[in-house]
Protein backbone atom coordinates (compact mmCIF):
# COMPACT_ATOMS: atom_id res chain seq x y z
CA UNK A 1 0.00 0.00 0.00
CA UNK A 2 2.45 2.39 0.78
CA UNK A 3 4.06 1.71 -2.43
CA UNK A 4 1.13 2.07 -4.14
CA UNK A 5 0.61 5.63 -2.52
CA UNK A 6 4.53 6.66 -3.05
CA UNK A 7 4.01 5.73 -6.97
CA UNK A 8 0.91 7.40 -7.60
CA UNK A 9 2.21 10.76 -5.89
CA UNK A 10 5.03 10.10 -7.99
CA UNK A 11 2.84 9.82 -11.04
CA UNK A 12 1.17 13.18 -10.28
CA UNK A 13 4.59 15.10 -9.77
CA UNK A 14 6.19 13.69 -12.99
CA UNK A 15 3.06 14.78 -15.21
CA UNK A 16 3.90 17.72 -16.24
CA UNK A 17 6.79 19.45 -14.27
CA UNK A 18 9.12 16.88 -15.92
CA UNK A 19 8.33 17.19 -19.78
CA UNK A 20 7.85 20.68 -18.95
CA UNK A 21 11.50 21.05 -18.34
CA UNK A 22 13.07 20.22 -21.46
CA UNK A 23 14.53 22.73 -23.29
CA UNK A 24 17.46 20.80 -25.54
CA UNK A 25 17.86 23.20 -28.08
CA UNK A 26 19.46 25.35 -25.59
CA UNK A 27 21.17 22.63 -23.04
CA UNK A 28 24.88 22.91 -23.44
CA UNK A 29 26.70 20.14 -21.24
CA UNK A 30 28.38 21.72 -18.47
CA UNK A 31 32.13 22.41 -18.22
CA UNK A 32 34.16 18.95 -17.77
CA UNK A 33 36.49 19.33 -14.76
CA UNK A 34 39.80 17.58 -15.33
CA UNK A 35 38.53 14.76 -12.70
CA UNK A 36 35.53 13.92 -14.95
CA UNK A 37 37.64 13.66 -17.88
CA UNK A 38 40.25 11.26 -16.65
CA UNK A 39 36.84 9.38 -15.38
CA UNK A 40 35.16 9.22 -18.55
CA UNK A 41 38.89 7.83 -19.79
CA UNK A 42 39.10 5.72 -17.35
CA UNK A 43 36.37 3.33 -19.60
CA UNK A 44 38.31 4.19 -23.06
CA UNK A 45 40.00 0.86 -23.39
CA UNK A 46 36.24 -0.85 -22.80
CA UNK A 47 34.47 1.68 -24.91
CA UNK A 48 37.22 0.83 -27.92
CA UNK A 49 35.95 -3.03 -27.89
CA UNK A 50 32.27 -1.47 -29.02
CA UNK A 51 33.77 0.56 -32.53
CA UNK A 52 32.95 -1.97 -34.59
CA UNK A 53 29.56 -2.85 -33.22
CA UNK A 54 28.53 0.89 -32.73
CA UNK A 55 29.74 1.22 -36.90
CA UNK A 56 27.82 -2.10 -37.76
CA UNK A 57 24.78 -0.41 -35.93
CA UNK A 58 24.62 2.66 -37.81
CA UNK A 59 25.07 1.40 -41.22
CA UNK A 60 22.13 -0.88 -40.53
CA UNK A 61 20.39 1.88 -38.96
CA UNK A 62 20.83 3.55 -42.30
CA UNK A 63 20.02 0.42 -44.45
CA UNK A 64 16.28 0.73 -44.97
CA UNK A 65 13.24 3.51 -44.04
CA UNK A 66 11.19 0.49 -42.29
CA UNK A 67 10.97 3.01 -39.28
CA UNK A 68 9.23 5.55 -41.35
CA UNK A 69 7.32 3.70 -43.54
CA UNK A 70 6.15 1.53 -40.38
CA UNK A 71 5.23 4.86 -38.71
CA UNK A 72 3.38 5.70 -41.57
CA UNK A 73 1.18 2.44 -42.36
CA UNK A 74 0.25 2.82 -38.29
CA UNK A 75 -0.98 6.65 -38.55
CA UNK A 76 -2.67 7.13 -42.10
CA UNK A 77 -4.36 3.66 -40.97
CA UNK A 78 -5.37 4.13 -37.85
CA UNK A 79 -4.90 7.63 -36.99
CA UNK A 80 -4.82 9.58 -34.00
CA UNK A 81 -4.23 7.46 -30.60
CA UNK A 82 -6.29 9.39 -27.73
CA UNK A 83 -6.69 6.94 -24.50
CA UNK A 84 -9.58 5.28 -25.15
CA UNK A 85 -10.16 5.33 -28.09
CA UNK A 86 -11.01 2.28 -30.52
CA UNK A 87 -7.90 3.84 -32.72
CA UNK A 88 -5.47 3.37 -29.84
CA UNK A 89 -6.20 -0.38 -29.46
CA UNK A 90 -6.35 -1.05 -32.85
CA UNK A 91 -2.92 0.11 -33.89
CA UNK A 92 -1.62 -1.39 -30.53
CA UNK A 93 -3.05 -4.47 -32.27
CA UNK A 94 -1.60 -3.72 -35.30
CA UNK A 95 1.93 -3.07 -33.51
CA UNK A 96 1.99 -6.53 -31.80
CA UNK A 97 1.75 -8.83 -35.13
CA UNK A 98 4.70 -6.96 -36.82
CA UNK A 99 6.51 -6.99 -33.32
CA UNK A 100 6.26 -10.96 -33.85
CA UNK A 101 7.10 -10.35 -37.22
CA UNK A 102 10.70 -8.59 -36.16
CA UNK A 103 11.17 -12.38 -34.26
CA UNK A 104 10.86 -10.23 -30.54
CA UNK A 105 9.06 -11.85 -27.41
CA UNK A 106 5.85 -10.12 -26.86
CA UNK A 107 3.71 -9.21 -23.88
CA UNK A 108 0.99 -6.67 -23.35
CA UNK A 109 0.15 -5.69 -19.69
CA UNK A 110 -3.64 -4.32 -19.14
CA UNK A 111 -3.68 -0.77 -17.96
CA UNK A 112 -7.32 1.46 -17.03
CA UNK A 113 -6.97 4.70 -18.56
CA UNK A 114 -9.06 7.82 -18.49
CA UNK A 115 -11.72 8.00 -21.65
CA UNK A 116 -12.25 11.45 -22.17
CA UNK A 117 -14.16 12.55 -25.65
CA UNK A 118 -13.95 15.73 -27.17
CA UNK A 119 -17.22 15.84 -28.86
CA UNK A 120 -18.41 18.72 -31.20
CA UNK A 121 -17.46 22.35 -30.05
CA UNK A 122 -16.73 25.36 -31.41
CA UNK A 123 -15.93 29.13 -30.32
CA UNK A 124 -17.71 32.52 -32.40
CA UNK A 125 -16.53 35.68 -31.80
CA UNK A 126 -20.48 37.36 -31.73
CA UNK A 127 -19.50 41.01 -30.81
CA UNK A 128 -19.17 43.30 -32.51
CA UNK A 129 -18.40 41.41 -35.50
CA UNK A 130 -19.09 37.36 -36.22
CA UNK A 131 -15.54 35.61 -36.87
CA UNK A 132 -15.26 32.06 -36.28
CA UNK A 133 -12.36 31.05 -34.13
CA UNK A 134 -10.26 28.13 -34.35
CA UNK A 135 -9.47 26.56 -31.03
CA UNK A 136 -8.77 22.94 -29.70
CA UNK A 137 -11.08 22.27 -25.60
CA UNK A 138 -7.93 21.19 -23.58
CA UNK A 139 -7.98 17.57 -22.42
CA UNK A 140 -10.04 16.62 -19.31
CA UNK A 141 -12.41 19.66 -20.03
CA UNK A 142 -15.77 19.69 -18.94
CA UNK A 143 -18.13 20.84 -21.77
CA UNK A 144 -20.62 23.48 -22.03
CA UNK A 145 -24.35 23.80 -22.03
CA UNK A 146 -26.01 22.92 -25.27
CA UNK A 147 -26.53 26.61 -26.08
CA UNK A 148 -23.18 27.41 -25.14
CA UNK A 149 -21.77 30.00 -23.19
CA UNK A 150 -22.11 33.11 -24.55
CA UNK A 151 -19.68 36.27 -22.01
CA UNK A 152 -17.58 39.25 -22.68
CA UNK A 153 -14.11 38.48 -23.19
CA UNK A 154 -11.87 39.63 -20.50
CA UNK A 155 -8.27 39.36 -21.78
CA UNK A 156 -5.13 39.21 -18.91
CA UNK A 157 -1.60 38.68 -19.95
CA UNK A 158 -0.67 36.47 -16.66
CA UNK A 159 -1.96 35.21 -13.45
CA UNK A 160 -1.16 38.32 -11.65
CA UNK A 161 -2.63 40.07 -14.46
CA UNK A 162 -5.44 38.50 -13.64
CA UNK A 163 -5.31 39.24 -9.96
CA UNK A 164 -5.27 42.87 -10.57
CA UNK A 165 -8.19 42.78 -12.89
CA UNK A 166 -10.09 40.32 -10.28
CA UNK A 167 -13.19 42.27 -9.77
CA UNK A 168 -13.82 42.32 -13.28
CA UNK A 169 -13.87 38.70 -14.32
CA UNK A 170 -16.93 37.53 -12.74
CA UNK A 171 -19.50 36.27 -15.57
CA UNK A 172 -17.05 36.89 -17.66
CA UNK A 173 -14.76 34.63 -20.45
CA UNK A 174 -11.23 34.77 -19.21
CA UNK A 175 -8.29 34.62 -22.09
CA UNK A 176 -4.66 34.21 -20.79
CA UNK A 177 -2.89 35.47 -23.45
CA UNK A 178 0.86 34.52 -22.43
CA UNK A 179 3.56 34.16 -24.79
CA UNK A 180 5.90 31.33 -24.98
CA UNK A 181 8.96 31.63 -23.08
CA UNK A 182 9.55 28.42 -22.46
CA UNK A 183 6.94 25.33 -22.50
CA UNK A 184 7.10 24.77 -18.85
CA UNK A 185 6.69 28.19 -18.02
CA UNK A 186 4.00 28.74 -20.42
CA UNK A 187 2.00 25.56 -20.06
CA UNK A 188 0.73 26.87 -16.32
CA UNK A 189 -1.55 28.63 -18.56
CA UNK A 190 -3.01 25.76 -19.81
CA UNK A 191 -2.89 23.22 -16.66
CA UNK A 192 -3.96 25.97 -14.63
CA UNK A 193 -5.97 28.80 -15.94
CA UNK A 194 -8.95 27.69 -15.78
CA UNK A 195 -8.86 27.27 -11.64
CA UNK A 196 -7.58 30.71 -11.45
CA UNK A 197 -10.11 31.63 -13.55
CA UNK A 198 -12.94 30.03 -11.79
CA UNK A 199 -11.56 31.55 -8.04
CA UNK A 200 -12.18 34.96 -9.41
CA UNK A 201 -16.01 33.95 -11.25
CA UNK A 202 -15.15 33.39 -14.14
CA UNK A 203 -17.69 31.06 -16.38
CA UNK A 204 -14.49 30.24 -18.61
CA UNK A 205 -11.42 30.07 -19.81
CA UNK A 206 -9.43 29.99 -22.73
CA UNK A 207 -5.18 29.89 -23.23
CA UNK A 208 -3.47 31.56 -26.15
CA UNK A 209 -1.79 27.90 -27.33
CA UNK A 210 1.29 27.10 -25.95
CA UNK A 211 3.61 27.40 -28.83
CA UNK A 212 6.27 30.05 -30.48
CA UNK A 213 5.05 30.07 -33.64
CA UNK A 214 1.78 29.95 -35.32
CA UNK A 215 0.25 29.21 -38.53
CA UNK A 216 -3.62 29.80 -36.85
CA UNK A 217 -3.63 26.46 -35.14
CA UNK A 218 -4.86 25.86 -31.70
CA UNK A 219 -2.86 23.77 -29.43
CA UNK A 220 -4.64 21.27 -26.79
CA UNK A 221 -2.94 19.31 -23.87
CA UNK A 222 -3.72 18.35 -20.46
CA UNK A 223 -5.36 20.64 -17.74
CA UNK A 224 -5.81 19.77 -13.87
CA UNK A 225 -8.51 21.05 -12.38
CA UNK A 226 -8.23 22.14 -8.67
CA UNK A 227 -11.27 20.15 -7.12
CA UNK A 228 -12.10 22.58 -4.50
CA UNK A 229 -12.80 24.89 -7.40
CA UNK A 230 -15.91 25.48 -9.41
CA UNK A 231 -14.95 23.35 -12.86
CA UNK A 232 -15.44 25.59 -16.14
CA UNK A 233 -14.61 24.81 -19.24
CA UNK A 234 -11.65 25.74 -20.59
CA UNK A 235 -10.34 25.73 -23.97
CA UNK A 236 -7.22 26.88 -26.30
CA UNK A 237 -7.09 29.49 -29.40
CA UNK A 238 -4.50 30.59 -32.09
CA UNK A 239 -1.79 32.96 -31.14
CA UNK A 240 -3.67 35.08 -33.60
CA UNK A 241 -6.73 35.11 -32.59
CA UNK A 242 -5.37 35.74 -28.55
CA UNK A 243 -3.66 39.01 -30.23
CA UNK A 244 -6.21 39.96 -32.08
CA UNK A 245 -8.88 40.12 -29.17
CA UNK A 246 -5.94 41.79 -26.66
CA UNK A 247 -5.52 44.68 -29.55
CA UNK A 248 -9.49 45.24 -29.20
CA UNK A 249 -9.46 45.29 -25.40
CA UNK A 250 -6.73 47.60 -26.06
CA UNK A 251 -8.65 49.87 -28.09
CA UNK A 252 -11.90 49.72 -25.46
CA UNK A 253 -13.96 47.88 -27.31
CA UNK A 254 -15.76 44.83 -25.44
CA UNK A 255 -15.61 41.91 -26.95
CA UNK A 256 -18.66 38.93 -26.88
CA UNK A 257 -17.88 34.81 -27.24
CA UNK A 258 -19.97 31.98 -27.85
CA UNK A 259 -17.98 29.17 -26.46
CA UNK A 260 -19.89 25.69 -27.64
CA UNK A 261 -18.08 22.44 -26.01
CA UNK A 262 -19.86 18.74 -26.09
CA UNK A 263 -16.43 17.40 -23.72
CA UNK A 264 -16.90 14.88 -21.52
CA UNK A 265 -15.08 12.25 -19.40
CA UNK A 266 -16.70 8.79 -19.51
CA UNK A 267 -15.86 5.75 -17.37
CA UNK A 268 -12.42 4.26 -17.51
CA UNK A 269 -11.15 2.23 -20.06
CA UNK A 270 -9.03 -1.14 -20.70
CA UNK A 271 -5.42 -0.36 -22.70
CA UNK A 272 -2.31 -1.77 -22.72
CA UNK A 273 2.01 -1.44 -22.33
CA UNK A 274 3.28 -3.56 -24.66
CA UNK A 275 6.89 -5.07 -24.12
CA UNK A 276 8.87 -6.31 -26.16
CA UNK A 277 12.59 -7.77 -25.58
CA UNK A 278 15.61 -9.53 -25.61
CA UNK A 279 16.79 -11.58 -22.99
CA UNK A 280 19.82 -11.04 -21.42
CA UNK A 281 22.83 -14.13 -22.20
CA UNK A 282 24.30 -13.39 -19.21
CA UNK A 283 22.15 -11.35 -16.18
CA UNK A 284 18.73 -11.56 -17.76
CA UNK A 285 17.28 -10.51 -14.81
CA UNK A 286 19.23 -7.05 -15.10
CA UNK A 287 17.22 -4.97 -17.41
CA UNK A 288 17.62 -1.89 -19.49
CA UNK A 289 14.11 -0.56 -20.18
CA UNK A 290 13.46 1.98 -22.72
CA UNK A 291 10.75 3.32 -25.31
CA UNK A 292 7.94 6.35 -25.23
CA UNK A 293 4.25 6.56 -25.58
CA UNK A 294 1.94 5.27 -27.76
CA UNK A 295 -1.10 6.97 -27.10
CA UNK A 296 -1.56 10.56 -28.73
CA UNK A 297 -3.98 13.63 -28.89
CA UNK A 298 -7.03 13.29 -30.79
CA UNK A 299 -5.92 15.73 -33.30
CA UNK A 300 -3.47 15.03 -36.15
CA UNK A 301 -1.64 11.44 -36.28
CA UNK A 302 0.37 11.75 -33.03
CA UNK A 303 3.29 10.94 -35.65
CA UNK A 304 6.20 13.21 -33.84
CA UNK A 305 4.21 13.02 -30.40
CA UNK A 306 5.01 10.28 -29.87
CA UNK A 307 4.98 7.98 -32.82
CA UNK A 308 8.35 8.98 -33.39
CA UNK A 309 9.73 8.43 -30.17
CA UNK A 310 8.28 5.04 -29.65
CA UNK A 311 9.11 3.87 -33.12
CA UNK A 312 12.71 5.33 -33.19
CA UNK A 313 13.25 2.87 -29.94
CA UNK A 314 11.31 -0.10 -31.46
CA UNK A 315 13.83 0.47 -34.47
CA UNK A 316 16.96 0.20 -31.98
CA UNK A 317 15.19 -3.15 -30.72
CA UNK A 318 15.16 -4.47 -34.50
CA UNK A 319 18.47 -3.69 -35.43
CA UNK A 320 19.70 -5.39 -32.62
CA UNK A 321 18.06 -8.24 -33.02
CA UNK A 322 18.73 -8.56 -36.96
CA UNK A 323 22.30 -7.88 -36.20
CA UNK A 324 22.13 -10.95 -33.82
CA UNK A 325 24.08 -9.23 -31.33
CA UNK A 326 23.76 -10.68 -27.79
CA UNK A 327 23.49 -8.23 -24.87
CA UNK A 328 24.48 -9.67 -21.12
CA UNK A 329 21.61 -8.18 -19.89
CA UNK A 330 18.23 -7.95 -21.33
CA UNK A 331 16.64 -5.09 -23.39
CA UNK A 332 13.56 -4.24 -22.88
CA UNK A 333 11.24 -2.05 -25.25
CA UNK A 334 7.67 -0.73 -23.51
CA UNK A 335 5.14 1.17 -25.04
CA UNK A 336 3.55 3.31 -22.59
CA UNK A 337 0.11 3.89 -22.85
CA UNK A 338 -1.72 7.11 -21.74
CA UNK A 339 1.06 9.29 -21.35
CA UNK A 340 -0.85 12.68 -22.52
CA UNK A 341 -3.55 12.61 -20.29
CA UNK A 342 -3.22 10.38 -17.16
CA UNK A 343 0.21 8.55 -17.10
CA UNK A 344 -1.41 5.62 -16.24
CA UNK A 345 0.98 3.55 -18.24
CA UNK A 346 4.45 4.44 -16.98
CA UNK A 347 2.47 4.74 -13.35
CA UNK A 348 1.22 0.62 -14.02
CA UNK A 349 4.38 -0.25 -15.22
CA UNK A 350 6.22 0.47 -11.71
CA UNK A 351 3.69 -1.15 -10.17
CA UNK A 352 3.51 -4.34 -11.99
CA UNK A 353 7.31 -4.43 -11.99
CA UNK A 354 8.18 -2.96 -8.56
CA UNK A 355 10.05 -6.57 -7.29
CA UNK A 356 12.44 -6.15 -10.17
CA UNK A 357 12.78 -2.16 -10.13
CA UNK A 358 16.52 -2.59 -8.04
CA UNK A 359 17.31 -4.75 -11.07
CA UNK A 360 16.14 -2.14 -13.77
CA UNK A 361 19.75 -0.52 -14.52
CA UNK A 362 18.51 2.03 -16.77
CA UNK A 363 16.28 3.64 -18.01
CA UNK A 364 15.89 5.72 -21.01
CA UNK A 365 12.72 7.38 -22.49
CA UNK A 366 12.32 9.26 -26.24
CA UNK A 367 9.68 11.54 -26.00
CA UNK A 368 11.25 14.77 -26.97
CA UNK A 369 10.80 14.79 -30.99
CA UNK A 370 12.23 12.53 -33.52
CA UNK A 371 14.51 15.29 -35.46
CA UNK A 372 18.30 15.17 -36.01
CA UNK A 373 19.48 13.29 -32.43
CA UNK A 374 21.78 15.19 -30.36
CA UNK A 375 22.19 13.08 -27.55
CA UNK A 376 21.09 12.41 -24.35
CA UNK A 377 19.80 13.85 -21.17
CA UNK A 378 20.76 12.09 -17.84
CA UNK A 379 19.11 12.10 -14.46
CA UNK A 380 21.35 10.29 -12.31
CA UNK A 381 24.95 10.41 -9.84
CA UNK A 382 28.30 11.57 -11.51
CA UNK A 383 29.47 7.65 -12.18
CA UNK A 384 26.34 7.32 -14.24
CA UNK A 385 27.02 10.30 -15.87
CA UNK A 386 30.31 9.75 -16.61
CA UNK A 387 29.43 6.31 -18.41
CA UNK A 388 26.93 8.06 -20.39
CA UNK A 389 29.87 10.61 -21.54
CA UNK A 390 32.22 7.72 -22.13
CA UNK A 391 29.24 5.58 -24.45
CA UNK A 392 28.35 8.38 -25.77
CA UNK A 393 31.74 9.09 -27.58
CA UNK A 394 30.56 6.38 -30.13
CA UNK A 395 28.13 8.02 -31.33
CA UNK A 396 30.22 10.94 -32.61
CA UNK A 397 30.28 9.37 -36.05
CA UNK A 398 26.12 10.94 -36.50
CA UNK A 399 26.99 13.96 -34.27
CA UNK A 400 24.93 12.58 -31.47
CA UNK A 401 27.44 12.70 -29.09
CA UNK A 402 26.18 15.37 -26.44
CA UNK A 403 25.27 14.27 -22.72
CA UNK A 404 23.59 17.23 -20.34
CA UNK A 405 21.86 17.04 -17.05
CA UNK A 406 18.12 16.16 -17.30
CA UNK A 407 14.54 15.46 -15.74
CA UNK A 408 14.59 11.93 -17.32
CA UNK A 409 10.87 11.67 -18.61
CA UNK A 410 7.28 11.26 -17.84
CA UNK A 411 6.95 7.41 -18.05
CA UNK A 412 10.18 6.61 -16.87
CA UNK A 413 9.35 9.31 -13.66
CA UNK A 414 7.82 6.41 -11.19
CA UNK A 415 10.87 3.94 -12.20
CA UNK A 416 13.40 6.63 -11.56
CA UNK A 417 12.04 7.34 -8.14
CA UNK A 418 13.16 4.70 -6.81
CA UNK A 419 16.42 5.36 -7.68
CA UNK A 420 17.54 3.88 -11.09
CA UNK A 421 19.30 6.66 -13.66
CA UNK A 422 17.48 7.83 -16.18
CA UNK A 423 17.88 9.46 -19.46
CA UNK A 424 15.81 10.90 -22.47
CA UNK A 425 16.80 11.33 -25.83
CA UNK A 426 17.33 14.83 -27.20
CA UNK A 427 17.11 16.20 -30.84
CA UNK A 428 17.34 19.80 -33.08
CA UNK A 429 13.54 20.31 -31.33
CA UNK A 430 13.74 23.72 -32.93
CA UNK A 431 10.27 22.78 -35.03
CA UNK A 432 8.78 20.40 -31.78
CA UNK A 433 6.55 22.81 -30.72
CA UNK A 434 5.42 24.45 -33.50
CA UNK A 435 3.34 20.97 -34.35
CA UNK A 436 2.89 19.98 -30.73
CA UNK A 437 -0.42 18.62 -29.73
CA UNK A 438 -2.13 19.98 -32.98
CA UNK A 439 -3.63 19.11 -36.14
CA UNK A 440 -0.29 19.41 -37.81
CA UNK A 441 1.59 16.77 -36.22
CA UNK A 442 1.73 14.32 -39.06
CA UNK A 443 3.80 12.64 -40.91
CA UNK A 444 5.02 14.44 -43.63
CA UNK A 445 6.41 16.81 -40.47
CA UNK A 446 9.33 13.68 -39.97
CA UNK A 447 12.57 12.34 -41.99
CA UNK A 448 13.11 8.66 -42.57
CA UNK A 449 16.78 9.88 -42.60
CA UNK A 450 16.90 11.53 -39.30
CA UNK A 451 14.75 8.61 -37.53
CA UNK A 452 16.90 6.26 -38.66
CA UNK A 453 19.75 8.31 -36.87
CA UNK A 454 17.18 8.82 -33.70
CA UNK A 455 17.21 4.70 -34.12
CA UNK A 456 20.84 4.35 -34.17
CA UNK A 457 21.90 6.78 -30.97
CA UNK A 458 19.12 4.69 -29.11
CA UNK A 459 20.11 1.33 -30.10
CA UNK A 460 24.17 1.86 -29.41
CA UNK A 461 23.09 3.61 -26.15
CA UNK A 462 20.46 1.13 -25.01
CA UNK A 463 22.86 -2.21 -26.16
CA UNK A 464 26.20 -0.83 -24.56
CA UNK A 465 24.35 0.29 -21.33
CA UNK A 466 22.54 -3.87 -21.35
CA UNK A 467 25.90 -5.27 -22.46
CA UNK A 468 28.69 -3.33 -20.70
CA UNK A 469 31.00 -5.36 -18.52
CA UNK A 470 29.84 -3.15 -15.14
CA UNK A 471 26.57 -2.94 -14.60
CA UNK A 472 25.34 1.31 -14.87
CA UNK A 473 26.31 3.13 -11.71
CA UNK A 474 23.60 4.26 -9.76
ZN1 LIG B 1 4.69 12.96 -25.68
Amino acid sequence: MRIITLIISISLAALLPLKAQFTPQSKVPPPMTEQFASQVRGYQQIIDTYHSTAEKIIRTAKQDNLCYDRLAEMCDTYGHRLSGSESLEKALDWIIEQLKKDGLDVTSEKVMVPHWVRGTESATLVSPRVKKLAMLGLGGSIGTPAEGITAEVLVVKSFDDLKAHASEAKGKIVLFNVPFTTYGETVQYRVNGCNEASRVGAVASLVRSVTPVSLSTPHTGMLRYNDSLTKIPHAAITVEDAELLQRMQKRGVKTMITLKMEAKTLEDSPSRNIIAEIKGSEKPEEIVVFGGHIDSWDVGQGAMDDGGGVFVAWNALRIIKKLDLKPKRTMRLVFWTNEENGLKGGTQYALNHKNELANHVLAIESDAGTFKPRGFEVKGSERSKVLATAISSLLNPIAADLIVDGDGGADIGPILETGVPGMELIVDDAKYFWYHHTDADTMDKLNPDELNLCSAAMAIMTFVAADFPIRFPK
